[in-house]
């Protein structure tokens, strides 16, 4: 007996907004009237580096990116759906709860003085949480670089807030580490940049609500070496898996290590995917340790979006599966292409 569906995971139950006021906030409007102003009038911005000490598209991902549609729609700076309404940062990601607890740093993007901070808020799924009485960004910190810039560092692990009010900092220097706390689901930093108080988008060094797809030839507010290492990425795996049950969507309901419970147990492929689309093809294969394939299902994306969780799967024979290495490989395909593959190993 075959069991398999795709399921698609909304983008409002991983979407939330980040409410603009942080601890309380400083600027007063009337002071900065610089609104309509293009970059090239803004003062001089920082050059920032990445504000996290992990490898982008190996030890994490960038999961959503600042939205410049003013209506309820969506579109980041280039006009694709990796983000969500209102989003004012960019979501740097890391795959699971696994690696929040190994500790990955999260570091200034660039030199300045710390102006305030939150720390003691928990790492707990905002899901669980309930209400967070307004300490959506949960821990953090905000740097004053000058001139009317800064930059927030939201949702920090409990505990690890490592500089104080006050304190000059250097580019690149420790903050504390990637958490979930606060309004989050997954362990991740949510990165914003202001001047004077307005949301600007680091990859275009322009407002928040400015044209998309206007800048995609410069770096933005990025170092020329950061801006290599972050470029865009449409569609990415997060994680994958061979497990006996279906995990939980939710990456912090998700039991780590999660294997193949025995020989008669079924076996399922699931997959965390960022920005599948409608109409794409899913392969899942499965082979058992003889190297035969024991099985193979295609599945097209019915919704896609900024999330998508899906899994497919075969129950025991009556013998039951031979013991040995069990490899999955999922494979996505877009118009015959093959936009991104993983591969996942399991004993029995
Ligand atoms: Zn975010």
């Amino acid at each position: 007996m075959r069991a398999a569906r795709g399921q698609k995971v909304t983008t409002s139950s991983i979407g939330f907004k980040h409410g603009l006021i942080f601890f309380s906030l400083v600027f007063a409007s009337s002071l900065f009237a610089l609104a309509e102003s293009p970059v090239a009038s803004l003062s001089p911005a920082p050059e920032l580096t990445l504000p996290v000490e992990c490898e982008v598209g190996v030890s994490c991902l960038i999961q959503k990116l600042v939205d410049h549609d003013p209506s309820t729609e969506r579109r980041d700076y280039r006009c694709g759906n990796l983000t969500t309404d209102g989003h004012d940062g960019v979501d740097i990601r890391l795959r699971g709860l696994d690696d929040m607890l190994l500790g990955y740093a999260v570091v200034s993007a660039a030199a300045g003085k710390v102006l305030r901070v939150r720390d003691g808020e928990p790492d707990i799924s905002s899901r669980q949480r309930g209400d967070l009485q307004g300490k959506d960004a949960g821990n953090g910190v905000v740097i004053d670089h000058g001139d009317g810039w800064e930059t927030q560092y939201s949702h920090l692990r409990q505990s690890t807030v490592a500089v104080k009010p006050g304190q000059q900092i250097g580019a690149g220097q420790k903050l504390g580490l990637i958490g979930m706390s606060g309004n989050s689901e997954f362990p991740h930093l949510h990165f914003t940049v202001r001047h004077n108080g307005q949301v600007i988008d680091p990859f275009t060094g322009g407002l928040q609500g400015s044209k998309c797809g206007a800048a995609v030839s410069h770096t933005g507010l990025w170092a020329a070496r950061t801006s290599r290492e972050i470029g865009y990425v449409s569609t990415a795996i997060v994680s994958a898996g061979l497990s006996s049950i279906v995990p939980p969507r939710a990456v912090a309901e998700r039991i780590q290590g999660q294997k193949l419970a025995g020989a008669n147990a079924p076996i399922i492929l699931w997959v965390d995917v960022i920005g599948a689309k409608a109409g794409d093809v899913q392969e899942f294969f499965v082979t058992g340790p003889d190297g035969r394939s024991v099985h193979e299902q295609q599945l097209v994306v019915a919704g896609g979006g900024l999330s998508w969780f899906a899994y497919s799967g075969k129950r025991a024979p009556a013998a039951g599966w031979p013991a040995g290495r069990y490899i999955g490989r999922y494979v996505l395909k877009r118009a015959g292409t093959i936009i991104t593959e993983t591969e996942t190993k399991s004993q029995i």
